[in-house]
């Protein structure tokens, strides 16, 4: 079996290739209720740099020499549950590895049978980042037809379905993305109003950009990069906004020394705002009704999903380090086996 480890943790700095290592394990027996996965697609994630961090968060983080964390579409292979039969295809917490022996508990049948999308949508549109994007948008955003709607990491996993669903909801949307072909993107592709490439603008640039796209103002933003455009979006809140905390992928490499404290109370004052965090895995016992609407709008062609594909488990850290730098183009996978 062969799986990366985590060997060096990044402390204020970007990741680099040779905070991973390749190591090769044996196959453990399994025990009473356990299934043993073949690991078919692996999820790369931004949530996993924080994993990388010693620092506190909501889980605990990858320990050293450990296994790294990430969630997988995989075959059982061999099963001492009787309810999971082999072959059947499941969601999982694999890790960064070819197998994986997991309590049958920890695993999520997928149910594809009267449906055919790709297996790795279940970890895309129709899995961890579809339901981010569902329910962040709709509990906390509530977007009303007409509203102007702000979205930051416009045409990544999260950001490429808040965008649509928005424009389903009837609002008038606006991406902000790194470069000119993902702006193209999500305005020709998948209809968004309007793009903004954030790359080397200042605040003030970029303030001014979003006014000029919304005189009116922004009701929604749906923040998941944290940082300077965050604080542009703050600046062109309409009164009565509503501000989703989903990510902040742009201050990862310095959140052991950056503690910027609650800067914009004013404006949530001023703009009679909200700002609420969100979490995913509070929604875990909603996952039915997301899938039954989100196939539904798949199926119609309502709503389209963008993939980028590294091969073999081998280009995982390159494509891990690829997606943090924004070098993927939609939701980062790695394929690492065949059915
Ligand atoms: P993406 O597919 O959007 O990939 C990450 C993207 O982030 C990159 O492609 C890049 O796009 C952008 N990015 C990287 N660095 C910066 C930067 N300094 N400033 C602005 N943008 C940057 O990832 P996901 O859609 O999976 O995740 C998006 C966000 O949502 C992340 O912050 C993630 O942690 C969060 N998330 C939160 C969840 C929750 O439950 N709260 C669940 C799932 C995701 P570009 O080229 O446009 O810069």
């Amino acid at each position: 079996n062969h799986r990366y480890v985590l060997i060096e943790r990044p402390v204020n700095r970007s990741v680099q290739l040779t905070d991973f290592s390749l190591t090769t394990s044996p196959i453990s027996e399994l025990n009473s209720n356990e299934v043993l996965l073949k690991t078919l697609w692996l999820s790369l994630d931004p949530y996993m740099r924080g994993r990388m961090s010693a620092g506190k968060s909501y889980v605990q983080p990858v320990g050293i020499g450990e296994v790294m964390v990430g969630q997988g579409v995989a075959e059982v292979v061999k099963s001492n549950d009787p309810n999971i039969v082999p072959g059947q295809i499941v969601l999982a917490d694999v890790g960064w590895q070819e197998y994986a022996c997991l309590s049958s508990k920890d695993i999520i049948p997928i149910d594809n049978t009267n449906t055919s999308f790709p297996l790795s949508y279940y970890l895309g549109c129709l899995g961890m980042p579809g339901m981010t994007a569902y329910f962040a948008l709709q509990e906390i955003g509530r977007p009303e037809k007409g509203e102007t709607v702000l979205v930051s990491a416009a045409s990544g996993a999260v950001g490429q379905i808040v965008g649509q669903i928005a424009k389903l909801k009837g609002c008038t949307v606006i991406g902000i993305a790194g470069g000119n072909e993902k702006c193209t993107y999500i305005t020709k592709t998948l209809g968004f109003d309007s793009a903004i490439d954030y790359k080397n603008k200042s605040v003030k640039q970029l303030t001014n950009e979003i006014r000029h796209l919304a005189p009116n103002g922004i009701n929604i933003y749906f923040d998941n990069v944290g940082g300077i455009i965050h604080d542009s979006a703050m600046l062109n809140l309409a009164i009565q906004g509503r501000v989703i905390i989903c990510g902040v992928i742009s201050t990862f490499d310095q959140l052991e020394s950056v503690d910027n404290g609650p800067r914009w109370m004013r404006i949530l004052l001023i703009k009679r705002a909200l700002m609420q965090g969100f979490l995913v895995t509070d929604y875990e016992h909603r996952r039915n009704e997301f899938l039954n609407e989100m196939k539904s709008w798949l199926e119609n062609g309502q709503l389209k999903y963008r993939e980028d594909i590294a091969e073999g488990l081998q280009a995982t850290p390159q494509a891990f380090i690829g997606m943090l730098q924004g070098k993927n183009h939609g939701k980062q996978l790695v394929r690492i086996a065949e059915q």
